[in-house]
């Protein structure tokens, strides 16, 4: 297409130096080329109308020679016919009489004579000279006594005496005619052959008028000639192309200007030369060799590329066509026109590159793309489709695209009966060449080029992006390990039937379900035990509450069975009693048979309820139930919703305790047994709300529930390691004031615990050593793993760590040892018994002497009198911490106690 486009371009400009060319020439040489022409008219119809003349006379001898032998045989017919008249036979002797008079008056006075053979007469010419004409007259007087001899012998009877002799006058009168007439026939040749002389003659003359006049014409046209060329050297000047005419073996006879500009090179150093000589043979191996002047193939010369060397040696490329030029059938050289196309080649080059890269990237797309054409056939089909779909590209190129869809009335029209397609999306079946189908987005895009428009469609097969979805939405809805619907589905469906309760006035009630004894289950037998209990906990539900709308686990050992539509209040309480039999079933595990039972708590929709705060009312049903002893159902009344209110309160004035500064921290004194002397202070937080100043028991577990124990612990870890450092700091004679901090569970589960307190710390500037971290047994039992590693790096950064309320959980010794604990801190309840109960002092003694084996201090809290302390040193008990002592009291009082304690030691 390129080369057509080019061809024509060279074709349309050449015309146009024709076509100017000629104009001028006209204008120029009109005057001489109409005079030239009106001078070779005349002569040239000079020359024609003589020769038609002179034609004529010559074809005029033969017809002499003609007409003389004819008048020979006229005369001697008219003497036979005479004869046969006269012995009685049928003849015409006046009509041979009449030919042969008329032959001899054309002989002298010329006229047309009829030929044989043609229509056309030959006009004989009169006959010329006095001696001719003299002859020509006595043959018409010989043929007049011929006819009065044959008139008399006509007239003479056979026998009479005369008759022979008048015979013999006939005869010899008729030779005398015939014998007369070849002397004149000799005569007329040799005029009419003299006359033709003079017509060549005639004739040679008119030919070199007419050379001359061509002549002379020829010498205007040349005049005029280098006029035009002229002309042309300017259009070649000023053409960007350069244009070399060749000579027959390559040789450059001429260069034009352009040669400068384009390639540096002045026109001058061309020539003589080749143009060999200034290309890069190397690149330009293709070359036909045309332009080095060896004969060019049949047909038009094909533009070619070849690339030149610039003066300054950078390359262009440069494109050729040409015109040879020929003399008769040789080639005397040619005209080759050469132009610039480095830029073009260039931009050629990019786009091919272009196209390259556009190719490798639709090949090595992970989407399946094709393209199809406006008659809805596919034109391309990249590696992803043949995947995707089955085929080899050979198979479905040309095929319509109507064959990769499952169902035809749902395919996207993709130009079929020239539409134009939808830009966008879609989304449907396709099939594959095993004819099975899929689900499939396609990206349909389309592009008009000309009067044709491709459709591009980008296939993706989702089918595994749908199965993915399948199961995450599943996954997003329901409970990993039971199956049973998750806290989000059983929202939406609580949801529905607190709808469908407020339309159809319905009974809506949600059983709130959490096992007893899990953690026993689960940290005895393991995890795999716990799991396997979970699952068989929701079987039994299940099945108990195949009627049920929803069985729900909200996560750890918490069911929710959701009833959308009961009869009667007494449904729920009969389906809470069946639970609670069914969980007390034993669980046969692969551990062993394990024992659980389960606290159930009973709500009922009432107007008004959101879904959170219908479950929430089951939560605090079941929390009372477990209040009350486990193993039991409680159904949420007004009494519980005004404790639910109330803890609600709580919950939201605590979320502003730290902002509004209402928190305190009352520090309690720990004691050293054996010297009676303060060693430091367990921190112990407050809650300053108005008047009121409310204990932890009252609020730490409903920050635990929320969250807010973070903030709340690192306020009091910061606070007091503040104040511990200031106190150090006025005592710097005693020994370090240790400061204890109580940690909950849920702080030790946050991401950069460590890291937090590593910063809190630093930002008090006191030793870690100094600090001390009280951990109960249910948090570490809760968390295992993490708890570990948590407590590691918190002893790494040089704290310790005391395990609180020791004796009170499920008192396995062994974490004495697996957790990198310091202390052990004896429940009050131990404390409290001794001196009256023998068994707590047994199971206290036993605790520090497990405690001094494993090189662990042993502090004991609760102590309250005189008695306890005697008997906790006589256990060898370490520190002692409890009201005989001091309560826990505000900062400054504990200030004033330090002062008042610290001066009195030496
Ligand atoms: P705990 O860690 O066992 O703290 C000791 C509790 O026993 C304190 O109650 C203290 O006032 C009380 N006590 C001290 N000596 C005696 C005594 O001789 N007889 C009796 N009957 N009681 C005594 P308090 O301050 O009400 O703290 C209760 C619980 O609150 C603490 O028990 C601790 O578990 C928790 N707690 C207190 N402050 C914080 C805190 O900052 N963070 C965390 N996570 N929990 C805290
Ligand atoms: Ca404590
Ligand atoms: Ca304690």
């Amino acid at each position: 297409m390129r080369n057509r486009r080019r061809g024509s371009r060279a074709h349309r400009s050449r015309a146009r130096v024709e076509s100017a060319a000629e104009t001028v020439l006209r204008s120029q040489s009109r005057i001489s080329i109409a005079a030239i022409s009106a001078v070779l008219l005349i002569v040239l119809s000079v020359m024609v109308g003589y020769n038609v003349w002179a034609t004529t006379r010559t074809q005029s001898i033969p017809a002499l020679v003609d007409l003389t032998a004819r008048q020979r045989t006229f005369a001697e017919r008219y003497v036979k016919d005479v004869v046969l008249q006269v012995e009685g036979q049928k003849a015409d002797p006046d009509q041979s009489m009449d030919l042969l008079r008329a032959t001899a008056a054309t002989l002298l006075s010329g006229g047309p004579v009829e030929q044989v053979g043609s229509d056309v007469p030959i006009i004989v010419p009169e006959a010329r000279g006095a001696n001719l004409r003299q002859k020509l007259a006595a043959i018409k007087g010989l043929i007049g006594d011929l006819n009065a001899a044959g008139d008399d012998l006509l007239a003479t009877p056979t026998w009479s005496s005369t008759f022979s002799s008048k015979l013999l006058h006939l005869r010899v009168l008729g030779a005398l005619v015939s014998s007369s007439t070849a002397d004149a026939s000799s005569e007329l040749s040799r005029d009419a052959e003299g006359r033709l002389k003079g017509l060549v003659e005639i004739e040679i003359f008119l030919g070199l008028l007419g050379a001359s006049t061509a002549l002379t014409m020829g010498l205007v046209l040349r005049h005029s000639a280098t006029r035009q060329s002229a002309l042309f050297r300017s259009l070649v000047r000023g053409s960007t192309d350069m244009i070399f005419l060749t000579a027959r073996e390559g040789r450059v006879r001429y260069a034009s200007p352009a040669l400068l500009t384009v390639l540096g090179r002045p026109p001058s150093t061309m020539l003589g030369r080749s143009l060999d000589d200034i290309i890069d043979t190397r690149r330009s191996d293709n070359t036909a060799k045309w332009f080095r002047g060896t004969p060019p193939p049949d047909g038009p010369l094909q533009p070619l590329t070849v690339v030149f060397i610039h003066q300054d040696g950078s390359l262009r490329d440069i494109e050729l066509d040409a015109t040879a030029r020929f003399t008769d059938r040789n080639i005397r050289g040619m005209v080759i026109n050469a132009r610039d196309v480095t830029e073009r080649r260039r931009a050629d080059d990019q786009l091919r590159a272009t196209l390259a890269r556009t190719h490798a990237i639709v090949e090595t797309a992970a989407e399946g793309i094709l393209t199809i054409n406006d008659r809805g056939r596919i034109e391309s089909f990249n590696r992803a489709a043949e995947l995707i779909f089955g085929y080899n590209s050979s198979e479905v190129i040309g095929q319509p695209a109507a064959l990769l869809f499952a169902d035809l009335a749902a395919a996207p029209s993709l130009g079929e009966g020239g539409s134009r397609a939808a830009q966008g999306t879609w989304e449907g079946g396709c099939a594959r060449h095993d004819g099975s189908s899929f689900h499939a987005e396609m990206a349909i895009s389309s592009v008009q080029l000309g009067q044709r428009i491709t459709h591009t469609a980008i296939i993706r097969d989702t089918s595994e992006r749908d199965a993915l979805q399948q199961r995450l939405t599943h996954q997003a809805l329901h409970d990993q390990l039971t199956g049973l619907a998750n806290r989000t589905q059983l929202l939406e469906r609580v949801a529905h039937g607190l709808m469908r309760a407020d339309r159809d006035d319905a009974l809506v009630a949600v059983l709130f379900l959490d096992l007893d004894r899990f953690k026993v289950v689960n940290d005895g037998l393991g995890h795999n035990a716990g799991d396997q209990l979970l699952i068989e906990t929701a079987r039994r539900l299940k099945e108990l509450s195949r009627s049920a709308d929803t069985v729900a686990r909200l996560g750890g050992d918490e069911f929710v069975i959701l009833y959308e539509s009961l009869a009667d209040v007494s449904d729920a309480v009969h389906i809470a009693r069946r639970i609670l039999e069914l969980v007390s079933e034993p669980y046969g595990l692969d551990e062993g048979e394990a024992f659980v039972s389960a606290s159930v708590g009973i709500a009922f929709a009432s107007v008004g309820d959101s879904p959170d705060n219908l479950l929430r009312k089951a939560d605090v049903a079941m929390y009372r139930a477990k209040e009350a002893g486990r193993n039991r159902y409680e159904i949420f009344d007004h009494e519980m919703q005004a404790w639910a209110d109330k803890r609600l309160a709580v919950e939201n004035a605590l979320r502003y305790a730290i902002d509004r500064d209402e928190l305190r921290i009352h520090y309690q004194p720990t004691v050293d047994v054996r010297t009676g002397e303060i060693r430091g202070s367990e921190a112990l937080v407050r809650w300053q709300r108005g008047d009121e100043l409310v204990g932890p028991e009252e609020f730490i577990e409903i920050a635990e529930d929320t969250g807010l124990i973070n903030t709340i612990g690192g306020w009091v870890l910061g606070q007091a390691c503040r104040d511990t450092a200031a106190w150090q700091a006025r005592h710097p004679d005693a020994e370090p004031l240790q400061v204890a901090v109580n940690l909950s569970g849920r702080q030790l589960a946050q991401p950069d615990f460590v890291g937090s307190v590593a910063a809190e710390l630093a930002l008090s500037g006191i030793e870690p050593s100094s600090v001390i971290f009280e951990v109960t047994e249910s948090v570490l039992l809760a968390n295992t793993e993490a708890a570990l590693l948590t407590l590691g790096r918190l002893k790494a950064l040089g704290v310790r760590i005391a395990i609180d309320d020791f004796g009170t959980g499920y008192s396995s010794l062994s974490y004495l040892r697996r957790f990198p604990v310091d202390l052990v801190k004896i429940d009050r309840s131990f404390v409290e018994q001794l001196g009256t109960d023998g068994q707590s002092a047994t199971i206290v003694e036993a605790i520090i002497g497990l405690a001094h084996a494993l090189d662990l201090a042993v502090v004991a809290e609760g102590v309250e009198t005189a008695e306890h302390l005697a008997a906790l040193s006589t256990l060898g008990c370490d520190l002692a911490q409890g009201f005989y002592f001091r309560a826990a009291i505000p900062k400054d009082e504990f200030e004033e106690f330090l002062d008042a304690e610290l001066s009195r030691t030496p």
